[in-house]
């Protein structure tokens, strides 16, 4: 994808966030209104009021008038203002029901800020950065997503079906709750074929259409920003940085990234440590056993990739759902 065609899948994720927004402060009206009518008659009070106030201000010739009319329907709507604040308090409902609430307060969820000529937000700006460091080869996330989940097509010996049923739950949980989740990183080993990208990717998708932050790529592309990093390239710009503060992180098919010297193990330190110290999540998809983790990266990175207090690790187990 080029720059520009980033920018217009962005501004339509954007557009997506703003109808959620509406909905979500719509739904948050309608909860206040149905606990407390007394809101909902006050609400139209205050609509009635700044038209009513709006036309006489228009019939006004004076501007001593017109002034003082404006003044006095502010000092209205403040009264009916507080009113509404003392009834949400009453109905345990905090003082912001009634407000929009915006991923980003700068934005508004739009992009943009300030006048003509608008400029990308800041916020914008950040998720376009990482949406350009997305590997090309990754899977849409309108094809692989929690919806499209089939367990019809796991083969149910050996307890396949039952294991990965329970792993997309575990795995939609996370996602669903992040960043509040349980564990803060999820290690999804086994084969290959038997899903862990799938599940990857879907985790991926619904944290994304949940407004979150989160930068998916694959063990090669992430070795190609150490590589740069290494030879010395701007590290305010570089892909490297982005990964270290993608607040989720999801890297594919840890360990069939190249293995070189000074570069390898020694980024992928630093790369979990530092997104550790920072208590940001990352989700990880490997072939490699724990065994093979401690083989290829040592002792260092394998504590860190395996330490359980903050990683859930699964094993997937059985057949290769691809050959089926
Ligand atoms: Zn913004």
């Amino acid at each position: 994808m080029t720059r520009s065609e980033h920018v217009r899948a962005l501004l339509e994720e954007y557009a997506r966030q703003r109808a959620a927004d509406e909905a979500d402060l719509e739904a948050r009206v309608a909860e206040a209104c149905a606990r407390e009518p007394r809101i909902a008659q006050l609400r139209s009070e205050s609509a009635e009021l700044a038209l009513s106030a709006m036309r006489s201000i228009l019939t006004q010739q004076s501007l001593e008038q017109r002034t003082a009319l404006a003044s006095n329907m502010k000092r209205q709507g403040q009264g009916i203002n507080a009113k509404i604040r003392e009834l949400l308090h009453g109905a345990g409902l905090p003082e912001d029901q009634l407000e929009p609430r915006y991923r980003c307060d700068k934005c508004r969820d739009t992009g943009y800020v300030g006048d003509a000529p608008a400029r990308f937000c800041d916020c914008f700006e950040a998720r376009l950065k990482l949406r350009q460091y997305e590997d090309g080869s990754m899977a849409g996330t309108d094809e692989q997503n929690f919806e499209r989940f089939d367990a019809d097509r796991i083969p149910e010996e050996n307890g396949q079906r039952e294991q990965m049923i329970l792993t997309r739950k575990m795995c939609e949980e996370y996602a669903d709750r992040f960043p509040q989740t349980d564990y803060r990183n999820l290690l999804l080993t086994g084969a290959g074929g038997l899903g862990k990208t799938f599940l990857l990717n879907s985790i991926f998708e619904r944290v994304i259409s949940r407004g979150g932050a989160a930068v998916r790529i694959t063990a090669f592309r992430m070795f190609e920003a150490m590589r740069q990093r290494h030879m010395g390239s701007d590290e305010k710009l570089d892909g490297f940085s982005a990964l270290i503060e993608a607040p989720l992180l999801l890297i594919d098919d840890l360990g069939t990234e190249p293995m070189m010297r000074n570069i390898t193990v020694e980024y992928l330190f630093t790369l979990l440590n530092e997104r550790i110290a920072a208590k940001r999540h990352t989700v990880i998809a490997t072939n490699l056993t724990p065994v093979q983790i401690k083989e290829r990266y040592g002792e260092r990175v394998a504590s860190r990739l395996l330490d359980r207090s903050a990683c859930r690790a699964v094993q997937l187990k059985g057949k290769d759902l691809r050959s089926l």
